[in-house]
């Protein structure tokens, strides 16, 4: 999961109201355990999207445990959780539930192979997909991210038209957003659109058709919504309309185009593309590795827009943030496609090795019991309104060019004063506002100068009013120093 890099960050060193070190005295052998830690960290691990030399240089927060919508360094110090660990965390760390769940399951078995086999709790949960899903999707295909859950709805959509009769093999292209990012593999960078991200490996990539993001604070087309008429989606028609019977699918995040630094879709701008790919009879492959499980309101986004794909993604907040698991879930029309004889050759030959991992399918499931036990849903709507209105005072300061938000997920777009114009890429404005967030006590981490904001679904009042007062308070000291050289 991306983002852009670390910035320099000294140790904190500040006390009082600003201070979040929970536990100075004990500093003592922990800091001693710390260091060492820090050293080897250095030494032996390469971190995700993350530029090395900068982190080598830099003093690495070791997160040791956590609880709730808080996590602790070694040191004692506490944060709260910004970025819900990279979008994962929805009811808390250390949810009693489904740390037992976890519990119980391993007490039978940790894991066992879902080739020639099935289990119980991969069962159960498949089942629970279903139900919770937009009606018309049947079938759950297991796997361990988001980027197999994607790449998996691409082998199978191809495969999907290979095996009609008579055979679409020449419906094997795919439609895309600009900006998108469909996760790391080779195959969903393919159909992803992070210049900075895919550029070594264009090469690699199979070509895709790009179409315009919906992205209204820089309209690709200049116009305005809702007088636009969604403008921006006349191209997909032309490009289905031209590579008529070559299409196989059109992949889309729904609401919102999250790493692309929230990108948040106009109202029927998912219905309209559902329905182009049913003029066209494109697959509609929905993506809801980011938004999927309550982040916006509701537990799929696509239910906002009453759109059912023919398959879609899920990863990420599946066990609540606890384990890795993906999930691709396809209608009967495309599951009926691989049925036949062991010589129709038909199989979706795919799988991986952790295939649907008794662990986290359990977690999983823990996790789908809390939504109802807690409501969750009911609440991160409530939360959703406060945040909107928290975020009001922020789109006020002048470094403030848009705020995005759908649900718990927000992005707040930084530019130079009064303008729309980008700051430079080296002066790293997002980086600065994440560092002096951190340095108050909250973890987040921005997405170039977007700053992004998913606190855990299970954030109290209390907490997300902290977060956006650190949000302000960051932005503020950012901008008054923003022509100082970096410390
Ligand atoms: C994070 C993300 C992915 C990739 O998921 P991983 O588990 O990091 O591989 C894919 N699609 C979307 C929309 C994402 O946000």
């Amino acid at each position: 999961m991306p983002v852009m890099g670390n910035m320099s960050l000294k140790p904190e060193k500040k006390s009082g109201r600003r201070a979040t070190r929970a536990k100075p005295r004990e500093s003592g052998r922990r800091a001693a355990g710390a260091s060492k830690l820090a050293r080897w960290d250095k030494q032996y691990v390469w971190h995700p999207f993350t530029q090395m030399r900068e982190w080598e240089n830099d003093v690495p927060l070791i997160i040791e445990h956590g609880k709730g919508a808080w996590l602790y360094d070694e040191h004692g110090a506490k944060y709260l959780d910004g970025t819900s660990s990279i979008w994962v965390n929805l009811h808390g760390h250390r949810h009693r539930a489904i740390d037992r769940a976890i519990e119980r399951q391993l007490r039978k078995v940790a894991h066992s192979t879902l080739l020639g086999a099935a289990s119980p709790p991969s069962i159960l949960l498949a089942r629970e997909l279903v139900r919770l899903a937009p009606k018309g999707l049947t079938r759950v295909f297991y796997s361990d991210n988001g980027s197999t859950a994607v790449e998996v709805a691409l082998k199978m959509a191809v495969q999907y038209w290979r095996q009609q009769r008579p055979p679409r093999a020449r419906r094997r292209e795919f439609i895309r957003l600009d900006a998108a990012y469909h996760g790391d593999t080779v195959g969903s960078m393919s159909v992803g659109g992070q210049p900075l991200f895919h550029r070594s490996f264009q090469d690699l990539l199979f070509p895709t058709h790009a179409v315009p993001a919906p992205y209204c604070y820089r309209c690709p087309l200049q116009l305005r919504f809702p007088s636009c008429g969604t403008a921006c989606l006349d191209p997909l028609e032309q490009i289905l309309k031209r590579r008529r019977g070559r299409i196989a699918g059109v992949i889309v995040e729904p609401l919102v185009q999250a790493v692309a630094g929230m990108i948040t879709q106009p109202p029927g701008y998912l219905a309209r593309v559902r329905a182009l790919c049913a003029k066209y009879d494109a697959l509609l492959i929905v993506d809801e590795v980011a938004t999927g499980f309550g982040r916006t309101g509701t537990m799929f986004a696509c239910e906002q827009e009453r759109v059912t794909p023919d398959l879609l993604c899920l990863a990420k907040g599946c066990t609540g943030g606890y384990l890795p698991l993906g999930a691709t879930l396809a209608t009967d029309r495309v599951y009926e496609a691989f049925l036949g004889t062991h010589d129709d050759r038909k199989t979706f030959f795919h799988g991986h090795s952790y295939t649907g991992n008794a662990l986290g399918c359990a977690a999983a499931l823990a996790n789908l019991e809390v939504f109802k036990k807690e409501k969750t849903l009911a609440r991160v709507r409530k939360r959703a309104t406060l945040l909107r209105a928290l975020l009001r005072s922020l789109a006020r300061e002048p470094m403030v060019g848009d705020v995005r938000q759908c649900g718990l997920m927000a992005g707040i777009e930084l530019v130079a004063d009064g303008t729309r114009a980008p700051f430079p890429f080296a002066a790293r404005m997002g980086d600065r506002v994440a560092a002096e967030c951190r340095r108050r006590g909250l973890l987040i981490r921005p997405i170039g100068d977007v700053v992004i904001l998913v606190p855990p679904l299970a954030v109290s009042e209390r907490e997300l009013r902290r977060m956006a007062d650190i949000l302000l308070a960051a932005c503020r000291r950012v901008h008054e120093t923003r022509r100082a050289p970096r410390r």
